[in-house]
């Protein structure tokens, strides 16, 4: 069904992420103040720069030493709409947090992450607005997916007298941050209500509309002056191995989908989970099942800890609260009973000529159980989607102009994952914005 998206959407109950709790609690109001006043208002704030949206980071704690929260909202949210969100799932402590100079005095950083989430909740909880729709230039644009570049870029383009029209596939916008982002992070109904703060400004949201199936390239084409490709990444990569068309064989992309959105999904029969890959979905993934309350959770990874893409401190933090991992491990065959899994058969690896393929072990098989398998292994890619249109498609990611996110066609925009194959939801904001100045630039100039 196409629908135009109607705001607020509320979540139905009995949804898995309602039993996992957040991790970081808000600061109260005398504890923001006072962690506002240690910082020391940098003159090159090498907080901001470490911020790939640049947000005066400096000027809003100095706002919320003052009282001012309404002013520490909007200097947040004029460079980073999704403020809000980011605030909870940016990854501070590489970013503007692991930059602040109070690590050179080997005292805490200031808790910028927290100091931003208690100024966003602020204004979200009292529905405050701060942007206007701008004089209408006439020019309409089509944005494909309503994850963070989408809803960036179409904030901006409306701030700049655009109309622009967001299509997304799915029943909810908010793309990864809805579906994917770990609930011990963030819930869905949060990320629903921070997309209604978003769109207030005045844009179209189209769900349950899927470019190709209820809706042509060539349509959006021949109807919006220009297209933005926000599409995000595929469906979960899963290796060809004995055993993964079982019941209780699921990507981590997938299965956090259903964590977060599914009333009738249920892990109850679930005692041995083990998570396949290294990367911080992976670490989410292991985090999530824990905390649902799964008995015995374990980590997969090929290679050994020091070489794991997922962030350390997330790592540590599922060692704490139980995960178990076995290093330098692959998997062989999956066997079930009934058609449901019940065992991962297992080996050990090392070094190898290419880090792609390492050495097997010999006789190291060892077979692990398992009533769920979960593949954190990468996400497919929209080759041949990108391909047909002509628009130059490399090494997985779509080819941008990176000072305006134009593809090799001059009306085509691209933005987020499907450009940058993965990162933060920061630099997906950051790159949608960019893609809007680009967008802008070229309805001005024709
Ligand atoms: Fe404040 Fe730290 Fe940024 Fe300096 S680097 S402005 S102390 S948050």
């Amino acid at each position: 069904m196409n629908t135009t998206y109607q705001v607020p959407a509320v979540l139905p109950t009995g949804r898995l992420e309602e039993k996992i709790g957040e991790f970081k609690p808000s600061f109260n109001p005398a504890g923001a103040v006072a962690e506002a006043n240690r910082c020391l208002y940098c003159h090159d704030a090498p907080c901001s720069k470490a911020c790939p949206t640049t947000i005066d980071i400096p000027e809003f704690i100095r706002k919320i030493a003052t009282g001012n929260l309404r002013g520490a909202a909007r200097t947040i949210l004029s460079s980073n709409i999704l403020g809000h969100s980011c605030a909870r799932v940016c990854p501070v402590d590489v970013l503007c947090q692991g930059s602040c100079v109070y690590h050179n005095f080997q005292q805490p950083p200031i808790q910028i992450g927290r100091l931003q989430r208690y100024a966003t909740d602020h204004a979200l909880f009292y529905g405050m607005k701060f942007f206007q729709k701008g004089h209408s230039t006439g020019k309409q644009v089509a944005i494909v997916g309503a994850g963070p570049a989408g809803l960036a870029c179409a904030h901006q383009l409306t701030l700049l007298g655009h109309e622009a029209v967001v299509f997304d596939a799915s029943p909810y916008p908010g793309g990864l941050n809805v579906a994917g982002i770990a609930a011990y992070k963030m819930k869905s109904q949060a990320v629903l209500d921070e997309v209604h703060q978003i769109m207030e400004i005045g844009f179209t949201v189209r769900c349950n509309t899927m470019i190709g199936r209820d809706i042509s390239v060539e349509e959006l084409d021949k109807n919006f002056d220009a297209i933005l490709f926000a599409t995000g990444l595929g469906a979960d990569s899963i290796p060809e191995l004995e055993g993964v068309n079982l019941d209780g064989v699921t990507g981590a992309v997938a299965l956090i989908n259903r964590i977060k959105l599914d009333p009738n999904f249920t892990l109850d029969e679930v005692k041995n989970a083990i998570i396949i890959g290294g990367g911080n979905t992976a670490i989410d993934a292991v985090r999530e099942l824990l905390q649902i309350g799964v008995h015995q959770v374990t980590m997969l990874y090929r290679r050994s800890i020091e070489e794991m893409s997922g962030y350390t401190h997330e790592w540590k933090a599922a060692r704490e609260e139980g995960a178990n991992v076995h290093w330098q491990t692959i998997p062989t065959a999956i066997h079930g009973i009934d058609n449901r899994v019940k065992q991962l058969h297992c080996i050990r690896v090392q070094g190898g000529s290419s880090p792609h393929v390492p050495d097997v072990v010999a006789d190291s098989e060892f077979s692990l159980p398992a009533d769920l398998v979960v593949f954190a292994v990468g996400q497919q890619r929209f080759r041949a989607f990108f391909t047909t249109l002509g628009i130059d498609f490399k090494a997985g990611k779509v080819q941008v102009n990176p000072n305006s996110g134009q593809t090799s066609n001059p009306r085509y925009f691209a933005a987020g994952d499907c450009v940058n194959g993965a990162k933060e939801v920061v630099n997906a904001v950051a790159e949608g914005r960019q893609a809007a100045f680009g967008i802008d630039q070229l309805l001005r100039t024709n």
